[in-house]
């Protein structure tokens, strides 16, 4: 594949700068990891495959999971999820409490923290066993029986997780989460624990790149109108107050999360998986960021 040498030449002049960045430690356990991991995959609907550095090492995934939950979500109850979200960016940060005063109690977009609490309170009322449901969707799309939730991270994030409580808290007054709000922060919890490594994330993520179907057996998973709006949702909504930068930079729908991972998508091409744990101040990876970049500059294949 083309891909192959710009990824490795990439790859060691963004390994090599200096990155200021830092792990997210306000989730304990996500600051045990070692800081100077740094891997990427990339996986493309012709099957044309590669990894470098560190993409065989599982990490938490977090908010890249948010992607994840709506997908379903919104291919459960279709258009009239949209009664309880906005869809437009908020221009702040992940986990901001200020809009949803004067939104009524309706978060900004799927992807900031409010939106997938509202996302999770969708999924508990729509499935039977959410938890395992919500797994063993992850699983069937890429066919990996391995991928799981991380017991250890969700603890974590649960013991300190006193905003997302004050969030959902917050939207329950206002009648936009129905069930109640500590089953709807476990399962919140539960799903920015899941854990993949960068090959696995590329992998789960290429239905995206192929219109809603599925790489492995074409079956549908979304229809073409629902992947094209969930891509256009992380082009403009993927890295909360950083989306601008991420569009005008790399030019490709993409989303992060505080474990360091960001997953990019590629219509009708690919999907590439990156991970490097030192967060930008916008809470997205510093390195992912610049490694992407580079990566669709060189290759000349981002959207636009
Ligand atoms: N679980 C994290 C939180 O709710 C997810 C945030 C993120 O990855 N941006 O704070």
């Amino acid at each position: 594949m083309n891909f192959k040498k710009i990824i490795q030449e990439t790859y060691q002049e963004v390994k090599s700068i200096d990155d200021n960045g830092k792990v997210a430690s306000y989730i304990p356990e996500l600051a045990c990891i070692n800081s100077e991991k740094f891997g990427i995959h990339i996986s493309s609907i012709n099957n044309d495959n590669f990894g470098i550095g560190d993409y065989k090492d599982q990490f938490s995934i977090q908010s890249i999971a948010k992607v994840l939950a709506l997908s379903l979500a919104y291919h459960i109850v279709g258009e009239k999820i949209w009664e309880r979200l906005g869809v437009e960016p908020s221009g702040t940060a992940f986990n901001s409490l200020v809009q949803l005063e004067a939104n009524k109690g309706i978060p900004r977009n799927p992807f900031v923290n409010a939106g997938a609490i509202v996302i999770s309170d969708i999924l508990i009322s729509n499935l039977k066993n959410p938890k395992e449901d919500f797994l063993a969707f992850v699983r069937s799309i890429s066919n990996n029986s391995e991928l799981n939730y991380s017991a250890e991270v969700a603890a974590s994030e649960k013991k300190t997780g006193f905003l997302n409580i004050a969030l959902c808290n917050f939207i329950k007054s206002f009648g936009n989460i129905k069930n109640d709000p500590s089953d709807v922060l476990d399962f919140y919890f539960d799903l920015c624990s899941l854990e993949m490594n960068c090959k696995e994330l590329s992998e789960v993520f290429l239905f995206l790149a192929n219109n809603g179907n599925s790489t492995i057996d074409n079956n549908s998973i979304l229809t073409n109108s629902e992947s094209k709006r969930i891509n256009s949702l992380m082009l403009t909504c993927g890295f909360y107050d950083e989306s601008g930068e991420f569009a005008f930079k790399v030019g490709l729908p993409g989303k992060s999360g505080v474990g360091g991972g960001i997953i990019a998508v590629l219509p009708d091409q690919y999907a590439i998986a990156v991970w490097s744990p030192k967060l930008n101040e916008k809470g997205n990876s510093f390195k992912g960021m610049k490694f992407l970049e580079e990566f669709t500059t060189k290759s000349d294949l981002s959207i636009f």
